[in-house]
């Protein structure tokens, strides 16, 4: 297996023969994914060598150092986080070769077409039909909603009804969705923070060809299980240095603003630096777990978290910084291509943290899953899982 010196070396190599000061941005990024150093624990030929993940630290540092441009994960954090590990482990080869190097290299963005108004928490009810037509095409009529980024998206991962008559679970197919058909209608969604970082979208007589089904039909729910596990993960398990995320803001804001102390504060900023920098390491556990394989419902727990930290910071931030904690800088109406926690004020931070305990799973819903995957209390009564998805009440 390939390890660090290995990798050093094809990263020397890479920086030699691409030299970041006068090579453009997107062919080094694709002469890197071509070296099996965009993402170093994908197959050879995806982006990969093989090599631990715990590894890709190796390449990522020596790049830095020299000054590389990345690929700007944050802006194709769906594509990257979620759509590539469920292309990678259930795409065929044609779909992986077609699809994760321009994911990878940014040049195509990714959304997640999954969230329904009749359907959220019970994903499983979705109603979005997928019909086939003669053996040929599939046909999607529906509407999906909180659609994050749906506006700066080339594709989307959709989960649709490819069969009523039997239990919600079993009827659902995955597809790879071309968001430029044009019986695909993207609509913005203001948000509490004044932007629309999210959408509704309406699909009306959508064609997505066979050859774009991820996995089988009526397997949708078993693929869509990586799509979202590796979701908890990648909103849930950032790697973060000490200080780094919210606390950081709020610390910093403590040191150079003594007028703002009091005592309660100061206990409860302790607390909250405390438990933040707990959830940082198990993180980083998180993630070593991760080089045995596929993240399970332990993600869950991170995001868990993550979304009370982040809530509770955000709000001592906002009440440490007094009538000022009050103003907002910006509330015209703007389509954001990224979720900016750090760059922006207390106020953003505290409006936009409220949505971290519904997205990637409401806190309610991941706790259930805690409690009987991870601890293996005794479920939730589910009375509907022998019906067939048509006789359900809606
Ligand atoms: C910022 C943001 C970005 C998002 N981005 C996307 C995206 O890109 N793509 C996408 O598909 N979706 C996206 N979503 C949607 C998100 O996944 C859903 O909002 C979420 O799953 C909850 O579904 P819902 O809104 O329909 O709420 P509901 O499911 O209607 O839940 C309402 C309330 O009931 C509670 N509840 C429901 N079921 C149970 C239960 N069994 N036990 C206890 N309590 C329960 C919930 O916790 C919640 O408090 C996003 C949401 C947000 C806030």
């Amino acid at each position: 297996m390939t390890g660090t010196a290995e990798l050093e070396r094809r990263t020397a190599e890479l920086l030699a023969a691409h030299p970041p000061a006068t090579t453009d941005r997107l062919d080094f990024l694709k002469a890197r994914f071509d070296a099996g150093l965009a993402w170093v624990h994908y197959p050879e030929g995806l982006g990969g060598l093989g090599a631990p993940r715990s590894l890709q630290v190796v390449v990522d540092t020596a790049l830095e150092a020299a000054g590389a441009p990345d690929n700007d994960a944050r802006r194709n954090g769906i594509g990257l986080g979620m759509a590539a590990p469920t292309i990678l482990k259930y795409g065929t080869e044609e779909q992986k070769r077609r699809y994760l190097r321009p994911l990878w290299i940014g040049e195509e963005v990714w959304c997640q077409l999954f969230s329904e108004p009749g359907a959220g928490s019970d994903l499983a009810a979705l109603g979005t039909r997928a019909v086939r037509e003669d053996g040929g095409d599939w046909v999607v009529n529906g509407q999906k909603v909180w659609t994050s980024g749906a506006h700066n998206s080339r594709w989307a991962i959709l989960i649709a009804r490819t069969d009523p008559t039997v239990p919600k679970h079993a009827g659902i197919t995955y597809f790879i969705c071309d968001m430029t058909d044009p019986g695909v209608d993207v609509r913005p969604l203001r948000q509490i923070t004044g932007e629309a970082e999210f959408n509704e979208v309406f699909l009306t007589d959508v064609r997505i060809p066979d050859a774009r089904r991820l996995g089988g039909i009526g397997d949708g729910w078993r693929v869509a299980q990586t799509t979202l596990n590796n979701e908890r993960v990648a909103i849930g398990g950032m790697r973060l240095p000490r200080e780094g995320g919210m606390i950081g803001k709020a610390a910093t804001t403590w040191r150079e603003r003594p007028e703002l102390r009091t005592h309660d504060l100061h206990q409860r900023l302790l607390k909250l630096w405390v438990e933040s920098e707990a959830a940082r390491l198990t993180a980083e556990r998180l993630r070593q777990q991760l080089v045995a394989g596929q993240p399970g419902p332990e993600g869950a727990g991170m995001k868990l978290a993550f979304a009370r930290l982040n809530q509770e910071i955000s709000g001592l931030e906002v009440e440490l910084r007094g009538e000022e904690g009050l103003l907002y800088d910006d509330w015209t109406m703007r389509r954001p291509e990224l979720v900016d926690f750090t760059g922006r004020d207390a106020g953003y931070r505290y409006l936009r943290s409220k949505g971290n305990s519904i997205e990637g799973g409401t806190t309610e819903v991941l706790l259930n899953i805690v409690a009987e995957r991870v601890l293996g209390l005794p479920s939730e009564p589910r009375t509907d899982k022998d019906v067939a998805w048509k006789d359900l009440a809606r």
